[in-house]
């Protein structure tokens, strides 16, 4: 076969016919609208995912059988049917009119082949087979692990700029929880500074010459610690690096990751924030909880127990907690579990309300206290539950285990 001539298409706002309504063109429109196509669909039929594309006006649905006029105005034609003869008819009118073809029945019937593609940041690898779509998924599947497995060369060509802070939500624990923009960035982290609450694993993937950060190590009481943290991000980021500041579950779920943002941006520091999976739904799940449940729990807050319920340093409206019918998330509440569990039933939420304490979620020693309102200080007690644990309040505890 003479060999293939690669290309980037531009489709931002031109014109793409797909061919077919079906599992095929279900696939191949979520990438062309993402291209910014201007997609055309001639079919007699939708699946409902496309159906939801043209209800919602992404893309122009033809509903009826293909003509050849159809071909008219467009850069590409996707051919997404099954019946060889109808999509031999669809080749023929796009060869006439010199549009490029692509035929997801006859590659060698088509004029263009779309590759397996992996996309790494502003990066897109597209592996063409030669002719075996299995061996392009095969290759594009060992490009992706390559770079998920943090190319050093490929990330300094990307987006981490020396110079900057990412502030990186590294989930619960499991070190499989961290987002791949996360892993990504900390693949390429000239500093990284991390957090008690990080899942260790993943500093196993650091390379040699990475300086590692202990954050909980810091001498000083918490408030002068948190200045600085501050200040080794903005002098690290200063001198020309690129730091990541690792957090546990997300950064700004009482992580304090506002302060840091704050202080770099005082410094002229640029940064950048990559959410996580916080531990407030995370751990819930882990044990079985689901935070929300249709016809059970409409709502759910998550609120910081670390000041006791009554002080006057709190800023959490307990006795409006104690009405809530639905879920309530308490972290960093394992010290005060005795009077927030008063505070819940002064303020007349029932004792026989069922409560869940997940301790260490989505890692090996994850374990779960299960009892109600009035029992669950002394249940978590002769447990000898241990931080980090998160306390769930609320009948989608047992929402799952019951029946
Ligand atoms: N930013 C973090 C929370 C920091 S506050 C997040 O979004 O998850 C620290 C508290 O989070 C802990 O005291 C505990 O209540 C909770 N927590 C964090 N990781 C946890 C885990 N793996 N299991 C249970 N609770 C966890």
């Amino acid at each position: 076969m003479t060999p293939l001539y690669p290309l980037g298409l531009k489709l931002d706002g031109r014109r793409v016919l797909v061919v077919g309504g079906g599992a095929v063109a279900t696939r191949r429109v979520p990438a062309l609208l993402a291209a910014g196509a201007d997609v055309v669909l001639v079919s007699p039929h939708l699946t409902p995912a496309l159906q939801t594309h043209a209800d919602a006006g992404r893309i122009t649905w033809r509903p009826r059988r293909f003509e050849p006029s159809d071909v008219d105005g467009a850069w590409l034609v996707q051919v997404a049917v099954n019946d060889p003869s109808a999509a031999a008819e669809v080749s023929t009118a796009a060869e006439e009119r010199r549009v490029f073809c692509v035929r997801a029945d006859d590659r060698h019937a088509a004029t263009a082949w779309t590759p397996a593609v992996t996309r790494h940041g502003p990066v897109t690898v597209g592996v063409l087979g030669g002719g075996d779509p299995r061996r392009a998924v095969a290759v594009r599947d060992a490009i992706r692990d390559l770079l998920a497995a943090g190319l050093r060369e490929v990330e300094r060509a990307s987006d981490a700029n020396p110079g900057q802070v990412a502030l990186v939500g590294a989930g619960p624990g499991d070190p499989e929880l961290v987002t791949v923009r996360g892993r990504r960035l900390l693949a390429a982290a000239d500093v990284v500074v991390v957090d008690r609450l990080a899942p260790g694993l993943l500093l196993d993937e650091l390379g040699p010459g990475v300086e590692l950060i202990d954050a909980s190590k810091i001498p000083y009481g918490p408030a002068a610690a948190q200045e600085e943290i501050n200040k080794i991000l903005v002098d690290r980021a200063r001198a020309g690096h690129f730091v990541v500041r690792l957090k546990g579950g997300d950064p700004y779920v009482f992580g304090r990751g506002g302060e840091e943002l704050l202080a770099c941006a005082a410094a002229g520091v640029p940064v950048t924030v990559v959410p996580g999976v916080t531990s407030a739904v995370a751990a819930p799940a882990a044990a079985g909880i689901p935070v929300t449940h249709r016809g059970v729990a409409h709502e759910f807050a998550v609120v910081s127990g670390h000041v006791p319920p009554g002080d006057p340093q709190s800023l959490v409206d307990w006795p409006a907690l104690a009405r809530l019918r639905g879920t309530l998330v308490v972290l960093m509440g394992l010290k005060n579990l005795p009077l927030i569990a008063d505070a819940l039933l002064t303020g007349g939420r029932p004792a026989d309300t069922p409560v869940a304490v997940v301790q260490e979620a989505t890692t090996a020693t994850q374990r779960t206290v299960r009892a109600d309102l009035g029992t669950i200080a002394t249940a978590t007690r002769e447990a000898g539950v241990r931080p980090p644990a998160i306390v769930v309040v609320g009948p989608v505890v047992d929402v799952l285990t019951k029946n």
